[in-house]
Protein backbone atom coordinates (compact mmCIF):
# COMPACT_ATOMS: atom_id res chain seq x y z
CA UNK A 1 0.00 0.00 0.00
CA UNK A 2 1.22 3.26 -1.24
CA UNK A 3 0.82 5.81 1.92
CA UNK A 4 -0.58 9.30 0.89
CA UNK A 5 0.44 12.94 2.23
CA UNK A 6 -0.70 16.55 2.11
CA UNK A 7 0.33 18.45 -0.72
CA UNK A 8 2.07 21.85 1.48
CA UNK A 9 0.70 23.85 -1.15
CA UNK A 10 -2.71 22.92 -2.30
CA UNK A 11 -3.24 20.62 0.67
CA UNK A 12 -4.29 18.17 -1.87
CA UNK A 13 -4.04 14.47 -0.57
CA UNK A 14 -1.63 12.25 -2.71
CA UNK A 15 0.39 9.40 -3.13
CA UNK A 16 3.92 10.21 -1.83
CA UNK A 17 5.47 8.26 -4.80
CA UNK A 18 3.62 11.97 -6.92
CA UNK A 19 5.24 14.35 -4.18
CA UNK A 20 8.78 15.53 -3.66
CA UNK A 21 9.89 15.25 -0.63
CA UNK A 22 11.51 18.55 0.74
CA UNK A 23 13.82 19.33 4.34
CA UNK A 24 15.46 22.30 5.84
CA UNK A 25 19.31 21.99 6.13
CA UNK A 26 20.96 25.04 7.54
CA UNK A 27 17.76 26.90 6.76
CA UNK A 28 17.94 26.06 3.31
CA UNK A 29 15.24 24.51 1.78
CA UNK A 30 16.35 21.94 -0.24
CA UNK A 31 14.94 18.52 -2.07
CA UNK A 32 15.06 15.37 -0.54
CA UNK A 33 14.82 12.90 -4.00
CA UNK A 34 15.05 9.80 -2.55
CA UNK A 35 13.02 10.48 0.58
CA UNK A 36 15.91 9.22 2.81
CA UNK A 37 17.32 12.55 4.48
CA UNK A 38 16.40 12.77 8.41
CA UNK A 39 14.70 15.02 10.22
CA UNK A 40 11.37 16.65 9.49
CA UNK A 41 10.37 16.81 6.15
CA UNK A 42 7.13 18.60 3.98
CA UNK A 43 5.67 16.92 0.87
CA UNK A 44 4.60 19.28 -2.20
CA UNK A 45 3.71 18.76 -5.60
CA UNK A 46 6.97 19.37 -8.01
CA UNK A 47 5.08 22.16 -9.78
CA UNK A 48 5.59 26.14 -9.53
CA UNK A 49 2.36 26.76 -8.49
CA UNK A 50 2.53 24.59 -5.53
CA UNK A 51 5.95 25.60 -4.77
CA UNK A 52 5.30 29.24 -5.12
CA UNK A 53 1.57 28.96 -2.65
CA UNK A 54 3.73 27.00 -0.29
CA UNK A 55 6.21 29.58 0.24
CA UNK A 56 3.70 31.93 -0.02
CA UNK A 57 1.87 31.21 2.89
CA UNK A 58 5.09 29.82 4.97
CA UNK A 59 3.42 26.88 4.66
CA UNK A 60 7.68 25.14 4.51
CA UNK A 61 8.42 26.98 7.24
CA UNK A 62 5.58 25.62 9.74
CA UNK A 63 5.63 22.45 8.35
CA UNK A 64 9.24 22.23 8.95
CA UNK A 65 9.27 24.30 12.14
CA UNK A 66 12.03 26.61 10.87
CA UNK A 67 13.24 29.10 12.82
CA UNK A 68 13.77 32.30 11.39
CA UNK A 69 14.61 33.03 7.72
CA UNK A 70 14.17 29.98 5.21
CA UNK A 71 16.17 30.25 2.01
CA UNK A 72 13.76 28.69 -0.47
CA UNK A 73 15.88 30.58 -3.41
CA UNK A 74 17.76 27.58 -4.14
CA UNK A 75 14.78 25.68 -3.98
CA UNK A 76 13.05 28.15 -6.32
CA UNK A 77 15.73 27.77 -8.72
CA UNK A 78 16.02 24.03 -9.38
CA UNK A 79 12.25 24.48 -9.98
CA UNK A 80 12.62 27.05 -12.74
CA UNK A 81 14.84 25.34 -14.56
CA UNK A 82 13.18 22.27 -14.67
CA UNK A 83 9.66 24.41 -15.64
CA UNK A 84 11.69 25.59 -18.39
CA UNK A 85 12.85 22.57 -19.70
CA UNK A 86 9.18 21.09 -19.84
CA UNK A 87 8.01 24.17 -21.35
CA UNK A 88 10.27 25.40 -23.97
CA UNK A 89 9.10 28.63 -23.17
CA UNK A 90 10.00 31.86 -20.77
ZN1 LIG B 1 0.04 20.54 -4.69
Amino acid sequence: MDSVRTCVGCRVRALRTTLLRVVAIDSTLVPDERASLPGRGAWVHETPECVDAAIRRRAFVRALRVSGPLDTQTFEKRLNGYGNKVNGSK
